[in-house]
């Protein structure tokens, strides 16, 4: 969906729209989206410059980090986010720095893809690191069983710290 800035009324609007599963395919192929997705919130344009902000509503699925087992969970995000035509863009300094030290994206003057913003915030709001539970004991190393499915009987060799030290990087205790 796009948001047509000419059709805006004193330059303001306001927007809601849900997106079906099909819809919306993410950058990220480990997050999967598992629902509809809720996206509501208001565009605001002044001459070559545009605010929009909104909230967003979803549910993703993830695979947990040590287990790989799936683990859905409910993402909302908030965001606001600033927009200014590439001619604005060229003739301030801006251009000098890049658009990620910006908080400021450019856009065309007419519409903004709201598409776009959808998919790039939810990412944002999955966090890097997924457990299906804190104390989640992965996968045994050895013959790949499901630790939290219990214990396997291969032997664990905890003799040199060196290599449990090791170890607790991998699982990523600090
Ligand atoms: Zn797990
Ligand atoms: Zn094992």
């Amino acid at each position: 969906m796009r948001i047509e800035l000419a059709s805006l009324e004193e330059g303001r609007g306001d927007f809601t729209h849900t997106y079906q599963l099909q819809d919306l395919t993410l950058d990220d192929e480990r997050v999967v989206l598992r629902g509809t997705t809720e996206v509501r919130g208001k565009v605001k344009r002044s001459g070559t410059e545009a605010v929009v902000e909104g909230h967003i509503d979803t549910g993703v699925q993830v695979d947990c980090d040590r287990c790989l087992k799936p683990i859905q969970f409910p993402v909302t995000s908030d965001f606001s986010l600033e927009y200014i035509t590439g001619g604005e863009y060229e003739e301030s300094h801006l251009a000098e720095l890049t658009e990620d030290v910006m908080s400021v994206s450019v856009f065309n003057g007419d519409t903004i893809d709201l598409d776009e913003i959808v998919k790039e915030q939810i990412l944002l709001a999955v966090p890097t690191r997924s457990l299906c539970k804190d104390d989640c004991l992965g996968i045994c190393p050895q013959c790949g069983n499901d630790r939290n499915s219990g214990e396997c009987g291969c032997e664990q060799k905890e003799t040199d710290p060196r290599w449990s030290a090791l170890r607790d990087l991998m699982n990523g205790k600090s």
